[in-house]
């Protein structure tokens, strides 16, 4: 059986990055820029004032109590018609060029109006180029402003629209179909009856996937049936990914091998050694030219296996097919807040949560009461995965391991 080591080394291997695209401010929130970005501007355009006032000259004010004839008033947006010589000021309001002859601009709270034309200065003398932002201060027309790679943020969505870009190449993202597999599958909107249970891994991995920064669409739900499965699937394979839970075990109703082979699909790994997922199934299809192939996911049906397998191999895949490193969640040394029985030979990995603040340096990690892969409830308590190694040991607190961070966003 694979580790999980040699399973994610063959799923990134089939999980080429996808080419970019390019999007509006309001879509490239998040995504990576595909392109440099260089200015058609200088910013500010102008020397401009930092606050409102008056524009004078600063070695025209020696002193508190300096009058001046005010020339003209300028408010953002207009432009001085007159420069300022000895003796004179002109109003200026903040963003608005400063006027020719000026060096310095007095907040007008330092400033008292003497009726007509005439402005007193409370307090001096100013210091040359205050409360002046230069052109170009900020940034240059042809300087390159954001680099290929650049996460974008708020705001960096900002300055693309400050240098004229209301549009962008980022870094391609996949689409993602999702396909819950089960005859005992019913909607969260229904209420189960006997023997059946509400399908929890179809809004799960929708989850899962928009958070992974993931185009996603839900398909529904697939029943038992070689046919139901088949036509579930093909409908899905026009995606980058698709994914499917249950139906991948050992039971006579699993299905989703055979269906997928039936159409193409190329299997490259079922089962690794993993608890919980063990049965996970990967395979691949490949697509026209020039296009990467479909990956495709068989997750096992219970929703903590389904969890842990996402973020084993599905965020690493949908990092690198977003152009990204595909180093999934980060993994961090704790030490066990408590004593934990480990069982079985199967690397583990447990729902746990900090113990005492976050997950850093010398951090503390808490094994919770899990109750196995279908028990989902816990795992809402749970802020990391906690890994444990075979054979059988009762680990003592305060003894070291490794921790798969829920909560934090890959490096
Ligand atoms: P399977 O791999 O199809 O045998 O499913 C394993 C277990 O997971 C069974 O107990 C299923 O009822 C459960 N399961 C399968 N699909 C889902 C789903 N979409 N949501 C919640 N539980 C599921
Ligand atoms: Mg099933």
């Amino acid at each position: 059986m694979l580790s999980v080591e040699q399973a994610l080394r063959s799923v990134l291997a089939s999980a080429l990055p996808l080419p970019p695209r390019r999007v509006g401010l309001r879509e490239a929130l998040g995504r990576r820029l595909a392109e440099p970005v260089v200015s058609d501007i200088d910013s500010p355009p102008h020397d401009k004032a930092q606050v409102d006032g008056y524009a004078v000259i600063a070695g025209d004010v020696p002193a508190a109590g300096r009058e001046l004839q005010v020339l003209e008033e300028i408010t953002a947006g207009k432009c001085p018609t007159r420069a300022v010589e000895l003796g004179t000021a002109t109003r200026i309001m903040t963003g608005a060029p400063l006027p020719a002859g000026a060096d310095a601009v007095v907040m007008v709270e330092d400033t008292e109006p003497l009726g007509g034309d005439r402005v007193r200065l409370l307090k001096g003398p100013p210091r040359p180029g205050q409360n002046i932002m230069r052109r170009a201060a900020s940034l240059a027309r042809g300087q390159t402003v954001l680099a290929v790679g650049k996460r974008l943020r708020a705001a960096e969505i900002g300055l693309l629209a400050e240098v004229g870009r209301p549009d962008v190449f980022v870094a391609g993202w996949p689409r993602v179909a999702i396909i819950a597999t089960g005859d005992e599958l019913v909607d969260a909107a229904q209420t189960p009856g006997p023997g059946q249970i509400r399908n929890s891994n179809g809004p799960l991995l929708m989850a899962l996937a928009l958070q992974a920064g993931a185009d996603a669409t839900a398909l529904g739900i697939a029943r038992d049936d070689p046919a139901a499965l088949r036509e579930k699937i093909a409908a899905a394979l026009a995606h980058d990914v698709v994914l499917l839970s249950g139906g991948v075990s050992a039971g006579v109703l699993d299905l989703v091998p055979g269906a997928l082979a039936a159409l193409g699909v190329r299997p490259v790994f079922h089962k690794v050694n993993l608890k919980p997922g063990k049965p996970l199934w990967f395979g691949t299809r490949d697509r026209e030219a020039g296009q990467p192939p479909t990956l495709v996911f068989g997750l096992p049906g219970n929703p903590v296996s389904t969890l842990v397998c996402f973020e084993l191999f599905v965020r690493p895949a949908i990092e690198r097919l977003s152009g990204l490193p595909g180093t999934g969640r980060p993994r961090c040394q704790a030490h066990l807040a408590r004593e934990h029985r480990h069982r079985g030979e199967r690397p583990t990995y447990w729902p746990a949560r900090w113990a005492g603040g976050r997950g850093g340096e010398g951090a503390q990690v808490e094994p919770l009461a899990w109750q196995g892969s279908g028990d989902l409830r816990t795992l809402t308590e749970a802020d990391c995965l906690a890994i444990f190694h075979g054979p059988d040991r009762v680990l003592a607190a305060g003894e070291v391991v490794e921790v798969l961070a829920l909560d934090r966003d890959s490096t």
